[in-house]
């Protein structure tokens, strides 16, 4: 047998019941950096066996979603192709007896956990259905009952590797046998995802702390499914701004990753936020991902739950903008119509904390633009001594120099009439390179205390 490790292969597995929200970001963003790290695969499964919720609609904003994030799959699928798959793991588990039908309404079972409770025991399945003779199933049915199928834990500790929780126990003497198939005949998540990470190869499967105790009951389905158990990772969760989690179908927290592209939210911003909350390691811009790859490991991550600050997403947001130069972003400012050629990009870049904003500075420099002025005879002397000729970035010291040399002003009280006079606001790009983009015709009407 060959004792060489197995290529690493990862899954992001959503359910296309809703768009992506940066939680669900995360989760990809590791699975594809570890896949990436290790020179592995990045597989997106489309968890979509609820076809009550989940649509095509949400498949594809999935696909775009990551796609904007620049977290491109090796390998793609969706549970709904695979149903004969699951069929036939399901009729082996029957055959072996580890797969019982279950009759129970909801009702009775809440009935069985109340007293259950009055009893002081834990809320888990009794197991009657398994002391169920052919006759009783046939007369349940006979009443139009339908079964649901639980699957027959063993029940012992199970234990699992976790590369961020250590080696995790879960005792399943204490866990319900979980139902996988409804009664309607539809799968739960958990067989198909079992199938599909025994037939894709998955050796990692990273996800949020939520499925540690689903984790389990999984362990023993790889077992008794023939599957080699994957490694597992199971990171801390996200919350919003309140600590509250955030969940995939609240449309009102605006976390989705389609409400943050239209807010302007870079993608890259985004990535270098997610690899690095939640380690020690600092939050740092960067426009490759090869390099938050390079940097990254699972094993970094705490274990303690971490908020999602909008305020620190932007710092990073801003901090990616200054790292783009001009041919990088030339189209961009020309779909909004804001192309002022690479001297404005540099004059602006470092102003912007999103990139819609330079449609503020285009009009700055294009005008029109109200000037504010409280000393109209400074303004009108430092217009007369406005200098001829080409201006470029040295324009604005020897300009400066004059007047501050004719009207004695001089720091903050030289500096900031003249850019309120000649921009209307008391901050922005540094005037220097700003001086040559307004020009001198627009430069002198505004000193001038004109609308230009
Ligand atoms: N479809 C499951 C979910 O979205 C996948 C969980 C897993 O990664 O196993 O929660």
């Amino acid at each position: 047998m060959s004792t060489e490790a197995p290529e690493v292969i990862v899954r992001f597995a959503p359910s296309p019941t809703g768009r992506l929200h940066v939680g669900n970001a995360r989760t990809a963003l590791f699975n594809w950096l570890f896949a990436r790290k290790a020179g592995g695969k990045f597989m997106l499964r489309l968890d979509d066996t609820d076809d009550e919720r989940s649509t095509e609609e949400y498949a594809h904003g999935i696909v775009e979603d990551l796609g904007w994030l620049g977290l491109v799959h090796d390998i793609l699928d969706r549970q709904s192709n695979r149903m004969a798959e699951y069929d036939k793991a399901a009729e082996k588990l029957k055959a072996e007896g580890l797969l019982y039908p279950c009759y129970e309404t909801p009702e009775e079972l809440e009935m069985k956990r109340k007293t259950q409770a009055r009893r002081g025991l834990p809320p888990v399945y009794d197991r009657a259905a398994l002391s169920l003779t052919d006759e009783d199933r046939a007369k349940l049915e006979a009443e139009g009952r339908q079964p649901h199928w639980r699957f027959k834990l063993a029940q012992e500790i199970t234990t699992f590797t976790d590369l961020i929780f250590g080696e995790t126990k879960v005792d399943c003497a204490s866990v319900s046998d979980p139902v996988l198939i409804r009664g309607d005949g539809r799968y739960l998540y958990t067989l198909p995802s079992i199938v599909d990470d025994i037939d894709f190869g998955i050796t990692h499967i990273i996800r949020g702390a939520d499925h540690v105790t689903n984790t389990g009951v999984q362990v023993q389905l790889f077992r008794v499914l023939g599957g080699r158990v994957p490694v597992f990772a199971h990171h801390s969760m996200l919350q919003g701004p309140e600590g509250k989690p955030l969940s995939k179908r609240d449309d009102a927290a605006d976390f989705s990753l389609m409400a943050l592209r239209e807010h302007g939210v870079e993608p890259m911003a985004l990535n270098a936020l997610l690899a690095r909350l939640g380690t020690p390691d600092p939050v740092e811009a960067t426009l490759s991902l090869d390099r938050l790859a390079d940097g990254f490991d699972v094993a970094r991550l705490g274990r303690s739950d971490i908020r999602f600050d909008l305020t620190e997403l932007d710092k990073v947001n801003a901090g990616t903008l200054h790292m783009l130069e001009y041919d990088e972003v030339k189209e961009r400012l020309q779909a909004l119509d804001c192309d002022l050629g690479p001297d404005f990009w540099a004059a602006v870049r470092p102003n912007l904390t999103r990139f819609a904003e330079v449609k503020d500075w285009v009009r700055i420099a294009e005008g029109p633009v109200t000037p504010v002025i409280d000393d109209p005879v400074f303004a009108s002397r430092a217009a007369d001594l406005l200098p001829e000729g080409e201006w470029d970035e040295t324009t604005w010291k020897a300009w400066t120099d004059v007047v501050k040399g004719e009207t004695g002003a001089k720091g903050k009280a030289l500096f900031m009439p003249l850019r309120q006079a000649l921009t209307g606001i008391d901050h922005g790009p540094e005037l220097k390179n700003l001086l040559p983009l307004i020009g001198r015709e627009r430069a002198e009407a505004r000193l001038r205390g004109k609308k230009a």
